[in-house]
């Protein structure tokens, strides 16, 4: 009982840090969306509108060509794209989308071709990784010579 007990508050705690995470960017979103959206009304002597995201975000659409003119637009465009950046790491933290591409051209492997693509950050290059062996790495240098290794093997098949 005391283990079942133990392991469920376990496992809300996780899923708890990971809603906290959205939590925070969705409120930063809010916040950022609603400022601007100030300045827009001040401004142009209109209605602010609701303090929510979805009606925030249509408000500054509309708003959009006059705020392109306006001096602080460049910290507009910084805030929205640090906001952005926040939001995909909640979405995928470790920063890398896999792709699906291809069985593996390698003679004898029964291996998938598989895109890794770092979505922020720079440490390391994108590469091609083969999902039956870590010798099949393809990196993007070698991209052009895989394709034709790939469309040769498909002539062969
Ligand atoms: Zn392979």
């Amino acid at each position: 009982m005391v283990k079942v007990v133990r392991k469920v508050a376990r496992k809300s705690a996780a899923t708890g840090t990971m809603n906290t995470a959205a939590a925070e960017v969705r409120a930063s979103i809010r916040t950022v969306l609603a400022s601007w959206s100030g300045l827009v009304a001040e401004e142009r002597h209109l209605r602010p509108p609701a303090r929510d995201v979805p009606a925030l975000a249509r408000f500054l659409g509309r708003h959009v060509d006059w705020l392109t003119r306006h001096p602080a637009a460049g910290d507009l465009a910084d805030e929205i794209r640090e906001l952005s950046r926040r939001a995909s790491n909640v979405v995928d933290p470790n920063g890398v989308r896999r792709v699906h591409i291809g069985d593996c051209p390698d003679i004898d492997c029964e291996g998938n071709l598989v895109a890794l693509i770092r979505t922020h950050g720079d440490r390391l290059p994108t590469e091609i990784v083969c999902t039956a062996s870590d010798a099949h790495t393809w990196p993007a240098t070698w991209w052009t010579r895989l394709a034709r290794r790939m469309r040769t093997q498909g002539e062969v098949r």
